[in-house]
């Protein structure tokens, strides 16, 4: 199912358009060898809307189409590992007897980050629609319910828990096509004196870095400080500060309460920068332009690559992949093979491109000249572990934040 919008998903105002990138199959499904070639590709197009500073895909995809197949298990990486710590600490600066609370984590995948956080706290409980990934955290000992979160299932929730002082959603809150509705699941959730954490790509950054492969169908929203406290007034709801972190190539952290504490000076801040930048459209012009750059720096990349008969592949084959082929115009032809650390992706391809992801130690076997780093927001992890798993000489494309070469 596909509904295309037009108007503003989050309170019915005009929209108008931003930029139309490329038609792209939905992220993170990929195509087994039974499949192959049955895969559709879908507009990637992004409105914004100026009551209410929303800035929306105007395409979105239902879930079937979004997650029958879904493949994302959250990477073992130090710098998630770091900024779990900072979550950690947030809290034990701003709840009372942490020791004692409830925490449950919407979109928990795998319960890596509730693993990190059980220590420390009462208890911990995932919620995460994929049943696979809610297998794995299951299976790892972090309590996990295989749904949807909506009202229905935080009722539920209340009945065994209850002291709910803390609620995390990391990385999901914009793959929700009705966002009202979870906030509402989530309010009936906490205590009055209780914390939401809603993290997420970083809308100002997002677009100010360019990067126009977090623009996938999974993502239907690009939240910016301003357009998240639009959303949450209307739901009663308060914005009361924010957490920066580099996760998924720069991320923030929404901290919302139930009783309105106020605002810190550092939220005041950022929402007087936002107003700057979006004045005159100015942070929508910086992106269209960063796009072009970073399409020409890679197209001439791979004609100087073609015409001295080197091999290009691509390492990482994270859901934005699928933008940056996609936008590229990039499939098997050009890209001999993708190279993840995923089971639930190696051995399957990138449909439509047809591009075959193979693990690190297939790619022992193969030769290559180039690699497009795809999964560019790992860039320190990458090159920490650069001399182990590539060849010597191997140079190595990084599309964002700055279009940059270099050879290991
Ligand atoms: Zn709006």
């Amino acid at each position: 199912m596909i509904t295309e919008s037009k108007s503003c998903r989050l309170c019915g105002g005009l929209i108008k358009e931003i930029a139309y990138l490329c038609d792209s199959p939905p992220a993170n499904n990929f195509d087994s060898t039974f499949q192959k070639n049955k895969t559709l590709a879908f507009p990637l197009a992004i409105d914004f809307c100026k009551n209410c500073s929303n800035i929306q895909l105007r395409h979105c995809l239902g879930e079937d189409l979004l997650y029958s197949d879904y493949t994302y298990i959250t990477p073992k990486s130090e710098s998630l590992q770091n900024h779990y710590d900072s979550l950690k600490c947030y809290s034990v600066k701003k709840i009372k007897n942490l020791k004692d609370i409830d925490v449950v984590e919407i979109g928990s995948n795998s319960g890596d980050l509730l693993k990190f956080l059980k220590p420390f706290v009462g208890s911990v409980l995932g919620v995460d629609p994929a049943k696979n990934v809610a297998k794995i955290a299951n299976e790892a000992g972090i309590e996990t319910l295989n749904c949807f979160f909506n009202q229905s299932i935080a009722d539920k929730i209340k009945l065994n828990k209850k002291l709910v002082n803390l609620v995390i959603a990391r990385h999901m809150f914009a793959h929700n096509s009705n966002p009202s509705e979870m906030l509402n699941g989530m309010k009936n959730l906490i205590n009055d004196d209780g914390l939401i954490f809603i993290e997420n790509a970083y809308a100002i950054d997002t677009f100010m870095h360019g990067e126009f492969d977090q623009i996938y169908h999974e993502h239907m929203f690009f939240y910016s400080v301003k357009s998240m406290e639009n959303l949450l007034i209307k739901n009663g709801l308060h914005l009361h500060d924010i957490l920066f972190s580099d996760v998924h190539g720069g991320s923030i952290v929404f901290i919302v309460t139930k009783r309105n504490i106020g605002k810190t000076e550092k939220l005041k801040a950022q929402i007087k920068l936002e107003d700057s930048l979006f004045k005159d459209d100015k942070i929508f012009k910086v992106f269209i332009n960063k796009i072009e750059e970073v399409k020409k720096f890679i197209n001439k990349k791979i004609k100087y690559a073609k015409e001295n008969n080197l091999t290009i592949a691509a390492y990482g084959a994270p859901a934005k992949a699928f933008t940056m082929f996609a936008l590229l115009g990039l499939n098997k032809e050009t890209i001999k093979f993708c190279v993840d650390t995923s089971p639930t992706k190696i051995g399957k391809s990138f449909p439509i491109f047809d591009i075959p992801i193979i693990s690190e130690e297939a790619m022992q076997d193969e030769s290559y000249d180039v690699l497009l780093v795809t999964a560019w927001n790992y860039k320190s992890d990458i090159l920490n572990k650069a001399p182990k798993i590539f060849q010597s000489g191997t140079e190595l494309i990084f599309p964002l934040p700055e279009p940059t070469s270099m050879k290991v």
